[in-house]
């Protein structure tokens, strides 16, 4: 590490801009929100910085730099096109012992812009020292993706009773205080929020603050999509990186599993056909167990948790004990299949329905609606419909559905190992067994099958 990173109040600080262009006003731009008084010194300066200088009560000098400059300053930023200016507005600035940044000349700076993450008070700066900048703004914008933005309520709330807190507490007794205002309820309602009730609990635990009370479990039932970890949504993310344990089956995929926190336990529930590793009621037991002694636990499913997914049985038995719980969707199957496939689930063409369908053999046997199913202009996905392909084909077939509708099976759909096998009802199942496709896999059937061909497109996991 070349560059400690600190942080500069520059609140009311006299800043010196050298520069009236979009560079200039890019920085002019942060240093105002962080409460700067800007001076702005250039022949030509844009409306805007000249709006932004007034609003911190600056002023614009339409002028050639001079040294003389510096005197009344703190802090100097070049941003000129000329590099000789520039080059003499540091060697000036570093004579003078003022902190001065030259935009887009690392040697000649001394200090440079990290990248930003902003939630209200709170601040990240990353840097890499002017080596890599395009790399700390990728960095920056996962960080974006990991906190919510109700965290800048959080950091309001606690700069709003910082004192409040000082007095009521010895100092012993405050990190402890923080500590719980930050993991417990009262993150957890400001964060979705809810400041009000979250600012009322904060208050009511400092009355009769006895040390942190037993920390209370929680279970997040979180859709971990069809495989793609890219296709996490934020909130899946950032709950599972606050697991302390985490039940997951066997469609989560590898990398989604590893974005679970690392220090997280991990329990595989996974479920095979025919062979249920661990039965669905011990998960539901697991689930009410864990969270009874007081762990944030995380019940990772492939796909989307209310669909094929028994999500509304886990949740129903901790509705009954009295556990929280919250649910995230995440992107089912057909819904990635789909996409990575190149396969409209609906067109205008085609179908102007689509049915999620379980394909699920109960003794051999699908008992299904098959002359609903068989009726034309829809899209019919079967989930778990390897086994009953036969079935389901011949059965559409007898109840009205030309043998020659198009078919696809996506096996492992929108991971590195994606596979599309299109043929139709007549020939699917031969072709399946041919080609010793794999769950797991869906079958989607229907004229939008016909675009897979033209609508493929680079798949970005491959
Ligand atoms: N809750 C899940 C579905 C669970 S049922 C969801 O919303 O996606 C399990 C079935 O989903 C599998 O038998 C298979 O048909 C389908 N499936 C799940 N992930 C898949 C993938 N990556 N590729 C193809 N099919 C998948």
């Amino acid at each position: 590490m070349r560059y400690l990173p600190l942080a500069f109040d520059v609140q009311d600080n006299s800043c010196l801009i050298v520069g009236g262009g979009s560079v200039a006003t890019r920085k002019a731009r942060l240093l105002a929100k962080a409460g700067a008084r800007l001076v702005v010194v250039a022949p030509q300066v844009s409306a805007e910085l000249q709006q932004l200088v007034a609003s911190t009560d600056g002023e614009v000098l339409f002028q050639q730099y001079r040294s003389e400059l510096l005197q009344q300053v703190q802090l100097v930023i070049a941003a000129t096109a000329d590099p000789e200016v520039n080059r003499t507005v540091s060697v000036d600035a570093q004579s003078r012992r003022l902190p001065v940044n030259v935009v887009d000349s690392p040697e000649l700076c001394t200090f440079t812009f990290p990248a930003i993450v902003e939630r209200g008070p709170l601040a990240i700066g990353i840097s890499s020292g002017g080596s890599a900048p395009v790399l700390a703004r990728r960095i920056r914008a996962q960080m974006e993706a990991l906190l919510s933005p109700g965290i800048a309520s959080l950091a309001e709330l606690a700069a709003r009773m910082r004192e409040e807190v000082k007095a009521a507490l010895p100092e012993a007794k405050r990190k402890d205080f923080w500590q719980w205002v930050f993991s417990g309820p009262v993150a957890a309602k400001v964060e979705a929020g809810n400041v009000v009730d979250g600012e009322n609990a904060l208050l009511a635990a400092l009355q009769n603050w006895q040390g942190s009370p037993a920390p209370s479990g929680e279970v997040y039932l979180v859709g971990g999509g069809p495989g793609d970890p890219d296709l996490l949504t934020f909130r899946a993310l950032r709950l599972m990186q606050q697991a302390d344990v985490v039940l997951y089956d066997r469609l989560v995929s590898p990398g989604v599993l590893e974005l679970v926190r690392r220090d997280a336990e991990r329990i595989y529930v996974g479920k095979k056909k025919e062979f249920h590793s661990v039965p669905q009621d011990d998960i539901n037991q697991l689930l009410v167990d864990l969270a009874q002694q007081g762990k944030k636990v995380l019940r990772l499913k492939g796909g989307d948790p209310f669909i094929f997914g028994r999500g509304g049985e886990e949740i129903d038995k901790l509705a009954e004990a009295g556990i929280p719980f919250q649910v995230v969707p995440g992107i089912t199957a057909a819904s990635g299949c789909a996409s990575y496939a190149g396969i409209p689930l609906t067109h205008r063409d085609h179908a102007q329905s689509v049915r999620f369908i379980t394909g699920h053999l109960k003794q051999g046997e699908l008992d299904l609606p098959w002359r609903e199913l068989a009726s034309p202009g829809q899209t019919l996905v079967f989930y778990m419909g390897l086994t009953g392909l036969q079935t389901i084909c011949s059965q559409l077939i007898a109840h009205g559905m030309p043998a020659h509708t198009p078919v696809a099976l996506v096996e492992k759909g929108t991971t590195s190992e994606q596979r599309v096998v299109v043929g139709d009802l007549n020939s699917i199942p031969q072709l399946a067994e041919a080609e010793a496709v794999e769950a797991p896999a869906l079958t989607i059937i229907g004229g939008v099958v016909s675009l897979h061909e033209k609508l493929q497109w680079y798949n970005p996991a491959k």
